[in-house]
């Protein structure tokens, strides 16, 4: 039947989907780029055999790159620098040389724990193609006998297409629309819509702001996959050490140096200035 056809490819584009995007967001990006936790060796094969499907370089130079992205935020020195427009921060920076400031700021940076970690170093020496496209071809191809050609092109080609373009959104569109509830001098906007489709990476001001929070969120699971993806590796044993910033500090910052868009802020403000009205 054509129609279960479609479905089978459809759901293996789907995984292939989310277990990419999960090798970049809880792999590259919250546990080797920030540290936010801690994983044990099986999960950190996984999470790198996943981020080589999804074949963004490797997870040494994606960390890197992403390192020095957060130190020098829109100036040169970030490789996709947002001040210079849409288009290069979303694809147009890897079309080009790297800025020198790039190359320099990137050397100086402290990289010591990716080249301690055996994963890492062994997925930048024997980074395997065939994960990105071989595999979610081959795979349905086995299992239920799909075309190798809907296989290529579907969970293959579609689908890294997507996930590229869902991790570039942060780069991009997540640097330039939408509100600024935690910091508004810095350029990272909360984008819902990117948020959505970079399976929770579009919280991006409060990410900027509190870089070290494993769900670069202060709102839990809601629109963000991947936290929930490392609340179950915790619950199974192979993640821990989860770092979370406290309310009380997210509140405090929001008033003193975001854009008031924040919505738990004033009712919390106008609590206080109810009690201390009773008080007097
Ligand atoms: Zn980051
Ligand atoms: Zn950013």
């Amino acid at each position: 039947m054509p129609c279960q056809v479609l479905v089978a490819a459809a759901a293996a584009a789907a995984v292939c989907f989310l277990m990419s995007a999960l090798g970049v967001t809880a792999g590259a990006h919250r546990l080797w780029s920030h540290r936010t936790y801690k994983a044990t060796t099986p999960l950190r094969v996984f999470l790198a055999l996943a981020n080589s499907m999804a074949f963004q370089n490797d997870i040494y130079e994606w960390a890197r790159d992403h390192r020095v992205h957060h130190k020098y935020s829109e100036t040169d020195a970030d490789p996709h620098n947002a001040s210079r427009g849409f288009f290069f921060s979303h694809i147009g920076w890897l079309l080009v040389r790297k800025h020198p400031d790039v190359l320099e700021k990137g050397r100086k940076l402290e990289l010591s724990d990716l080249k301690a970690d055996p994963v890492v170093m062994f997925q930048r020496n024997y980074q395997v193609l065939l994960l990105c496209f071989l595999v979610p071809m081959l795979v349905p191809w086995y299992l239920w006998g799909e075309s190798l050609t809907v296989g290529y092109f579907l969970p293959g080609l579609l689908r890294y297409t997507v996930v590229l373009n869902a991790t570039w959104l942060v780069n991009s569109a997540a640097h330039m629309w939408g509100n600024r509830p935690y910091d508004q001098t810095i350029n990272p906007r909360e984008n819902r819509f990117v948020a959505f489709s970079a399976v929770g990476e579009g919280f991006h001001n409060y990410h900027h702001t509190f870089p070290f929070d494993y769900a670069t969120s202060e709102f839990g699971h809601k629109l963000n996959l991947t936290t929930v993806f490392i609340d179950c590796m915790c619950y199974l044993g192979l993640a821990m050490d989860r770092k979370k910033v406290s309310k009380d500090t997210i509140r405090a910052r929001a008033q003193r140096t975001g854009d008031g868009s924040n919505k738990i802020v004033l009712p919390e403000v106008l609590l206080k200035m109810k009690i201390s009205a009773f008080r007097r």
